[in-house]
């Protein structure tokens, strides 16, 4: 077998694009995440198939949709006789590790512990920032300590300690994935005082009032300051200020702890990239940064995930090959977390199994689109109402259209509430309004559109094996 490139593949969690400078960010500075996408493609179309952990890391895994890996939910355990990429990999003589974030299942007992790796080091469920436990694979059985230090300083120095000590003989598969910046945003002492004399400009749709959207928009209970608890403001929340005020002063305590523990991982990254260097590892491994999902940064008001608009939507994917990527190369194509399996099997030289539902976008990144690649994407959120009241919904995005149905049901997904409310539609033109705040779905002038978009969603729907909800009729 031809030389088999290493893969690192590097994923943070609740990550927005646009906290990124390599996407464009308004808001802060990532200069060794940058330095992936100048050497490499930066993505400004990959699209997660249901904006939440445990799901999209499962999709990522396995290769197919949450309806068919069974993992809808946050509650919803991975069943570790799936077949996944690194599996795989290490049955073809790949060495394997993650560290860090794992987060399918809960760790209350070690039952969904990692599968298909040489190595691992584990946060059980979420884990903490400081003093984090972790789960060790043991060499009799897993074993769970605390760890002294700031979590995404351990994750590091597990991956690289790992990485100088492996057989040097064989390929190598890291998967090193942080924690930060998830919410609770707990900044260390080394980034903890940036930002302190500085207002973060805001964005645009930081008061957003709802008004012509669908009612899931101003149901949803994941408003800066409304929503947030001491918590995630490190101090007593203001009494009898206008839900204006609070946002406007919530927002920038939000904003810059998720930025600083940001720039944590941004110096750390930089670590491990200099490491590569070091070792003569850069020209021979692919190198890709990503998150789980994307992020509302007061976006709509908002903190959190789980809709289906743009900045939850899209995750922040920056890659490196050296030897089959240009530098400084950028693509739109529609590329989704269900492609990133098949895609480390191409690159690992292995066959895609037919249950996988994704397609290696190797030719992409090559610089070469393949002519039938997708122009539009299926997308689903399972988890009605728990956590931040959230209704369940599912739809398609093509390049310039997004149409979401609200169907409003738990479905009996663990995990989901079991309330029903009438379904609503969206339709956002997203070329006129790219902000989403303007439902045309009862817009004459987009009939014609709206035909052609139901038939398209349920045409995806078909392919990838999910069904319709019973009132989404044609
Ligand atoms: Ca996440």
């Amino acid at each position: 077998m031809p030389t088999r490139p290493n893969i690192l593949f590097i994923m943070s969690d609740d990550h927005a694009a646009h906290a990124m400078s390599c996407y464009g960010s308004r808001i802060n500075k990532t200069p060794n995440l940058d330095r992936i996408a100048n050497e490499g493609m930066r993505l400004d179309r990959c699209f997660c198939t249901n904006s939440i952990c445990t799901p999209s890391r499962a999709t990522i895994l396995t290769g197919t949709y949450n309806h068919v890996n069974g993992v809808t939910t946050l509650d919803t355990p991975m069943d570790a006789g799936l077949q996944t990429f690194p599996k795989l990999l290490r049955e073809s003589g790949y060495q394997t590790a993650v560290f860090g974030k794992w987060h399918l299942g809960e760790h209350k007992s070690f039952e969904f512990c990692p599968e298909g790796f040489d190595d691992w080091a584990v946060l059980p469920g979420q884990g903490f920032y400081h003093n984090p436990e972790f789960i060790f694979k043991g060499s009799r059985g897993p074993v769970q300590r605390t760890v002294m230090g700031y979590v995404t300083d351990l994750i590091t120095d597990f991956s690289l300690d790992w990485l100088q000590n492996r057989d040097r003989s064989c390929p190598f598969c890291l998967l090193y994935h942080h924690k930060a910046p998830h919410r609770h945003w707990n900044p260390d002492e080394k980034h903890a005082a940036m930002y302190l004399n500085e207002d973060i400009p805001e964005p645009d749709t930081l008061y957003d009032d709802y008004a012509n959207r669908a009612s899931a928009a101003a149901a949803a209970e994941m408003r800066v300051g409304v929503h947030m608890t001491q918590l995630d403001m490190k101090c007593e929340l203001p009494k009898n200020v206008s839900e204006h005020e609070m946002r406007k002063w919530a927002y920038q305590r939000y904003i810059k702890d998720y930025l600083r523990v940001i720039a944590s991982v941004d110096d750390n990254v930089g670590r491990v990239l200099d490491y590569l260097d070091a070792d003569g590892l850069t020209e021979n491994t692919v190198v890709i940064y990503c998150s789980d999902q994307g992020f509302f940064l007061g976006d709509h008001g908002w903190y959190d995930k789980r809709f289906m608009y743009e900045e939850s939507l899209k995750m922040p994917f920056v890659v490196r090959y050296p030897k089959e990527i240009e530098p400084g190369s950028v693509n739109s194509d529609m590329v989704l977390n269900v492609d990133f399996a098949p895609l480390f099997l191409d690159f690992a030289g292995l066959p895609i199994p037919k249950g996988m539902q994704g397609r290696s976008f190797r030719p992409i990144l090559g610089g070469e689109t393949p002519p039938d690649w997708r122009d539009s994407m299926y997308y689903r959120y399972w988890m009605h109402k728990a956590h931040h009241n959230v209704y369940a919904h599912y739809g398609l995005r093509t390049k310039r259209f997004k149409l979401i149905y609200y169907y409003s049901d738990g479905l009996n997904q663990m995990g989901a509430l079991d309330e029903k409310y009438e379904p609503e539609w969206e339709l956002f033109d997203l070329e006129r309004d790219p902000a989403e705040l303007n439902n045309v779905y009862a817009d004459p002038a987009y009939a014609d559109t709206l035909r052609e978009l139901k038939a398209e969603l349920h045409r995806q729907q078909a392919a990838v094996g999910d069904a319709r909800y019973e009132s989404d009729v044609d």
